[in-house]
């Protein structure tokens, strides 16, 4: 069975009085849009199911198509506009935060991931300060992917088992620190489906963009065939383009791209 492993960013309604970057990123849907895909979800018999069930889904008896949804980085928007919709139709989320940002301009308080947390969501780590992991020396991974686990177990006083790669930065010495860490699973950027050879550490994830319509969404949900394959050329492109330029330059290259904007780092 293919499971796919959904990720968002920003949820926002598309008249948002928000900086023009969040806005218009490629990476931020509609509420409106974001409202279609949950309904789309529930009409086609998904069931969204938790990365804890999904590491457990060989025991998992349905006749439901499973699916995961996640979103990384922790924005506010998240709480204000996804989770009411989440709630409504009752589907278990993952929010992967970076843990420096926490309480910070424009992304989740304390108080909001408690709530979520309270309703069913999962709250992981997303690293401390979104740094790409490929970049850090080996005492610098350990530290952020330690750091903000325990953190979160600190202010959530639960487990915290997942987490995903802020920019889907990952390598060897990456892999080892996380299974070293104690954690069960980890989402990456690359393209694919959850399928019973898949390493938890290595999750590939589906991510969904503004220019997606809900036809699109329904055929990424659904994973067919010609879908995969789209999908792993755009992917493979991608990290070729990483491979030759070195992932130092890419990663400047995408924070151009995307505006990305940095708040200060507090803990
Ligand atoms: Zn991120």
């Amino acid at each position: 069975m293919r499971i796919p492993i959904i990720t968002y960013h920003h949820v926002l309604p598309s008249d948002a009085k928000v900086d023009d970057s969040i806005l218009n990123s490629p990476f931020t849907i509609s509420d409106s849009e974001f409202y279609k895909q949950m309904l789309f979800l529930s009409q086609n018999d998904y069931e969204a199911i938790n990365l804890e069930q999904l590491m457990h889904r060989k025991e998992k008896q349905t006749y439901k198509r499973l699916i995961v949804i996640t979103f990384d980085d922790g924005w506010v928007d998240n709480f204000e506009y996804a989770f009411p919709i989440l709630k409504s139709f009752n589907v278990p989320a993952t929010f992967f935060v970076i843990t420096s940002y926490i309480g910070s301009a424009g992304c989740m308080s304390q108080d909001q991931l408690l709530e979520m947390q309270q309703s069913g969501m999962q709250i992981e780590s997303h690293a401390h300060t979104h740094t790409p992991l490929e970049l850090l020396s080996n005492s610098e991974i350990q530290w952020e992917v330690t750091h903000s686990k325990k953190l979160l177990e600190k202010n959530l006083e639960k487990q915290v088992k997942f987490m995903s790669f802020p920019h889907g930065s990952y390598n060897k010495t990456v892999l080892q620190t996380v299974k070293s860490s104690n954690y069960s699973g980890c989402g990456t950027s690359n393209f694919g489906y959850a399928v019973s050879s898949t390493k938890m550490h290595e999750l590939p994830r589906i991510l969904i963009r503004k220019n997606h319509d809900i036809s699109q969404f329904g055929k990424l949900a659904e994973g067919g065939t010609l879908t995969f394959f789209k999908g792993s050329i755009i992917q493979k492109s991608k990290g070729l383009i990483k491979n030759t330029i070195g992932i130092e330059r890419y990663q400047n290259l995408y924070n151009i791209r995307n505006r990305i904007k940095r708040t200060s780092a507090i803990d």
